[in-house]
């Protein structure tokens, strides 16, 4: 078995959560709803509690940013993709320093910003930025993702 290899040039940073319960979602997603045919993608668990937590884990904010440096040093690309998940379980585990998970929403919120403008004052002054969350929605006993745009 043989698969395909896709070249080119990059359209696009994409950095998401590595829960694998969203990853078809995601590549769905960026792919037949916002025409990304070959993000760059980092995928860390929790991903933008790492820029909120950095003064309290600096190691794992240390890692994301030689990550996000290695890419955007490699191709700059013009369009950023941040997105945030529903029942995240990196930030379940940290909820306790966050005021309760009932609170966990509004940082994720808080998060995907911060992360969003460090990303362009210090890797990608020109690139255009979106901002998602993503959720689960409940439909019948079936439970699906659905992509809420955050402004
Ligand atoms: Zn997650």
């Amino acid at each position: 078995m043989k698969y395909q290899l896709t070249e080119g040039i990059p359209d696009a940073l994409v950095i998401h959560c590595a829960d694998p319960r969203f990853q078809e979602a995601f590549r769905a997603y960026l792919k037949n709803d916002l025409g990304i045919r070959m993000p760059m993608i980092i995928a860390l668990p929790g991903v933008t509690s790492h820029f909120g937590m950095q003064m309290m884990f600096p190691k794992n904010w240390y890692t994301v940013r030689s990550h996000l440096k290695t890419m955007t040093d490699r191709h700059d690309v013009a369009r950023v993709v941040l997105i945030n998940h529903d029942d995240c379980k990196g930030y379940a585990k940290i909820a306790d320093k966050l005021g309760g998970l009932v609170k966990v929403p509004e940082w994720q919120r808080k998060h995907l910003h911060g992360l969003a403008e460090f990303i362009r004052k210090e890797y990608l002054p020109h690139a255009s930025f979106e901002l998602y969350q993503a959720h689960i929605v409940e439909k019948g006993s079936v439970r699906e993702v659905e992509f809420e745009k955050i402004l």
